[in-house]
Formats: structure tokens, C-alpha cells, sequence
């Protein structure tokens, strides 16, 4: 881990150390292109094709409706799954949107309304591991929204079929669709449609580069789907005082380290933290770690930032902008409002950011990559758009009818203004 002291760091300094390690897509475009190419042209075979190539299976059929599938769990996984989902599900449950109507002037009535994206794709990466939580985390939303068609795609074994758990939270999430295959060619499916696979409109969820790039490319196609947002390698913060447990705040550190070399760990410690202790701590803890060769990577590449107190800890945490900021200091509910860049903050000792990940309720498809500054993480927002409505009385349009003819004159749209001239002209003949 690099050492650095932020008295010492100049403004040019801090926006380097703020920087995110390069991503260079180009090599991976080009491969993705033939994908997508390909499964547009053949649809379910062309999936298929590189289902077989990538992940060893070629499942047939390659959609199936998970609600008709029957699935036994563990009963300890089932009970754990089920926990973490009524707890995701209260705390995004709230999120839903109250009605909002406003009278601007006098019989002019505004008001906005939610509606689901009708159809979305849930992309639940399975390359290396199977990750149910990341199915919880964008099905709830999906399903208190309202979507009414939900595809849930996912990397295939081996032998062609897909995991229990995946299986079992497709079918509590009301998910219409489960799509067995991962990579560009299950976003490809999602974003085009094949003969088996339904087009959706939104496709969200974390991914490989393959993933990543086959969202951005199908985003700017005339395939018209949005996505939920950029994606980088996952990255937490740190902010320590002399308070914190050296080996708690070590364990965090590491529990984001072992997500994958890329990951972006920092730590910024005022100067009564211990570090020595805690560095001492992380070597303890590696050694423990199944994935201690991915974690060690991962710290040897990160870097402390000694500072003087908490404000200026804070001040270089919002220059960072990190996915996940975890708060290790006395009273840390105080600094809440000096937060202005972050995807998720966990406040305290007894508030780790696996709480987060798992199972306390809120969600951990985040922003990556310092795009914090500008993206907020999924929610039941993610799922849903605005319509605006409106509707004006007589006496509304004598309120409001001249205003808008003044500014349809201004801006020369004469058609504009006669739409409203003609009516109040209507209105004076009858009065
Ligand atoms: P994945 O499902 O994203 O990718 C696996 C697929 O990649 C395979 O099915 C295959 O189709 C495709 N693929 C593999 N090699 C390829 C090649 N050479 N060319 C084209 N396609 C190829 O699973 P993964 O690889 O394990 O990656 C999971 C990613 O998701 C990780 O980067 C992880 O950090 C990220 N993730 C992020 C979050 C988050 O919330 N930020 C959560 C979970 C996972």
C-alpha cells in the first residue's frame, strides 16, 4: 500500500490520486462487434453458438419460464435468501413514488405520474461465481415497479443448467423470463430480441468487460435501449480516526480487495489511526483469505492518505467519489452532510460494507469509476419513468394564455401562439 500525507499533496496531486487506472475498451469492441452481429443474425443460435464457445454449454431451449420450474433449496440458504430479500424489499418498497400534483396558477393543474419500463433484462454475472444477491438487488426494484416483463440472463454450467438459487429468486421476483446465457451474447439477446428471447427496453446489472462493452455499444445502436450506468472495478473508501479498530477497518479493506485485481481500495486515516497495526492486520488476515492472491494484488496497488482531521478526509473522499464509503470514526453520523460524492456510506464500526452487499436492505449496484459525482445506484427509480400530465380550465388558459403567446412570439412560432389565441378567442365569445 502507497503512503501518502495530504499536507504534502498538491491540487494536481489529488486529482492524480483521484484518478481511476485507465479502462481501454478498443480491443474489447472489436469483440465484442462479431457477437452482437452474429446473434442479430441468428438469433437463438447465434447465442447458443457462443454459449458453447465461451461457457463449455448450449442449453435448449435457452429461455425458460422459471415460474413453472419447481426448485429445493438448503434450507439455511433459503432462509438467509429470504431475510436479505424482505429486508431489500421493505427498504426499496418505501422508495415507490407518491403522486405529485401542483396548481401553477389558477386552473392550470400539473402533475406527474410514474409508470414501469415495461420490459427489462436483469444481467446476473456467473462467470466466476454465482451471485443471487446481485439477482435480489435489481429484481426487487424491478418488481415494485411494476415492469411486466422480466428477463433474468445468466452465464449456463456446464451441463447446460443454471443455479438453484438463481432459479429459486427468478421466481420470487416474478421474473418472466430466465435466459441461460452470459456475456455480450445475452445482452445482445436482451437488447435485439431472438425468437425466444423478448426485446427489452432497459437492460441492467454488473458484468465483465464483455458485458460492459456490449451494453455501451447496444445503448448507441438502433437497437434503443437504456442502460442503468457506466460500470468500473468496485471500490471502497475508508475514512478512519484514532477511534477506529485497526483490524475492523482491515477486513473492510480487504472484503472489497478480494472482488478482483482491478478493485480500488484506499484508505484515509487521520494521524492518531494506527496504521502500522492496521497494515500488520491486513497481512493477518490475507493469509486467511481463499482469494488471498487476488486480494494481495488488489492492496498492493491501493494507497493510505494520511490527513490532519476529518474535514479534510472528507474533502478528499469527495474528490474520490467512491462506490462505497465507509465511515470508521467517532460520532460519524455528524459528517453526513459534508457527503456529497458517494454511492453508498456505511457509518460506524459495527456497519461493514458486506451489510450492504447482502442483506441490511439497500443496494449495491452502484456507481463506479468517480461516476458517483453524477449516478445514484439502482433503485425502484432505475425502473420506472415520469409522464407529466396536465390540465388547464378556461379561466386557467386566460391565466396563463398571453404568457405563452408572448413567447411564442418571441420565439417566432406563430403556430404556437395561434393554438392559444384561437381558444381564447373562443372563451371571449362565450362570456
Ligand atoms: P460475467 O457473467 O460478467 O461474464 C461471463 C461471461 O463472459 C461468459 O458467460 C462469457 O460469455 C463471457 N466471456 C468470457 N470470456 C470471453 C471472451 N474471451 N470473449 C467474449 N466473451 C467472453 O462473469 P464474470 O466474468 O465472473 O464477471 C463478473 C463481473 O461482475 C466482475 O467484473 C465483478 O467485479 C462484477 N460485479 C460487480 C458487481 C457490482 O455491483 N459492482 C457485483 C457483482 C459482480
Amino acid at each position: 500500500m502507497k503512503k501518502y500525507s495530504y499536507k504534502d499533496l498538491s491540487a494536481d496531486d489529488l486529482n492524480l490520486l483521484c484518478q481511476r487506472p485507465k479502462m481501454d475498451f478498443r480491443s474489447i469492441f472489436g469483440q465484442v462487434e462479431p457477437i452482437i452481429e452474429k446473434v442479430e443474425r441468428e438469433g437463438d443460435a447465434g447465442i447458443n453458438y457462443y454459449n458453447q464457445k465461451f461457457d463449455g454449454a448450449a442449453p435448449d431451449p435457452i429461455v425458460i419460464n422459471p415460474q413453472q420450474k419447481k426448485v429445493s433449496l438448503d434450507s439455511e440458504i433459503k432462509q438467509a435468501l429470504d431475510t436479505a430479500f424482505d429486508n431489500i424489499y421493505r427498504f426499496h418498497e418505501a422508495q415507490l413514488p407518491a403522486p405529485l400534483e401542483v396548481e401553477t396558477m389558477p386552473g392550470v393543474q400539473c402533475k406527474r405520474v410514474a409508470r414501469p419500463i415495461e420490459r427489462v433484462g436483469l444481467y446476473i454475472p456467473g462467470g466466476t461465481a454465482i451471485l443471487p444477491s446481485t439477482l435480489m438487488m435489481l429484481g426487487i426494484p424491478a418488481m415494485l415497479a411494476g415492469c411486466s416483463t422480466i428477463v433474468v440472463a445468466t452465464p449456463p454450467k456446464s451441463d447446460g443448467s443454471v443455479a438453484d438459487e438463481i432459479l429459486y429468486l427468478a421466481k420470487k421476483i416474478g421474473a418472466t423470463h430466465l435466459l441461460k446465457a452470459g456475456g455480450a451474447q445475452a445482452v445482445a439477446g436482451m437488447a435485439l430480441g431472438t425468437e425466444s428471447v423478448p426485446k427489452v427496453d432497459k437492460i441492467l446489472g454488473p458484468g465483465n468487460q464483455y458485458v460492459t462493452v456490449a451494453k455501451m455499444m447496444l445503448q448507441n445502436s438502433e437497437a434503443q435501449i437504456a442502460i442503468d450506468m457506466p460500470a468500473g472495478p468496485s471500490e471502497v473508501l475508508v475514512i478512519a480516526d484514532g477511534t477506529a479498530n485497526p483490524a475492523f477497518v482491515a477486513a473492510d479493506l480487504l472484503s472489497q480487495a478480494e472482488h478482483g485485481e482491478d478493485s480500488q481500495v484506499v484508505l484515509v486515516a487521520t494521524n492518531d489511526f494506527d496504521l502500522n497495526i492496521c497494515l500488520q492486520a491486513i497481512e493477518h488476515q490475507l493469509t486467511e483469505l481463499p482469494r488471498q492472491e487476488i486480494a494481495r494484488k488488489s492492496i498492493e496497488q491501493s494507497f493510505s492518505v494520511t490527513v490532519n482531521n476529518l474535514d479534510e478526509a472528507l474533502d478528499f473522499s469527495n474528490r474520490y467519489a467512491p462506490e462505497h464509503l465507509i465511515l470508521q470514526c467517532q460520532n460519524p453520523e455528524l459528517y453526513e452532510d459534508q457527503i456529497m460524492n458517494a454511492g453508498s456510506v456505511f457509518l460506524g464500526k459495527w456497519t461493514p460494507e458486506s451489510a450492504g452487499d447482502y442483506a441490511s436492505g439497500t443496494n449495491h449496484t452502484l456507481p463506479t469509476y468517480g461516476y458517483a459525482r453524477m449516478f445514484s445506484g439502482v433503485s425502484v427509480d432505475s425502473f420506472l419513468k415520469q409522464i407529466t400530465m396536465q390540465q388547464i380550465t378556461a379561466n386557467g388558459l386566460k391565466n396563463v394564455g398571453p404568457v405563452i403567446e408572448k413567447l411564442a412570439e418571441l420565439e417566432e412560432l406563430e403556430a404556437h401562439k395561434n393554438a392559444v389565441s384561437i381558444r381564447l378567442k373562443e372563451i371571449k365569445k362565450n362570456i
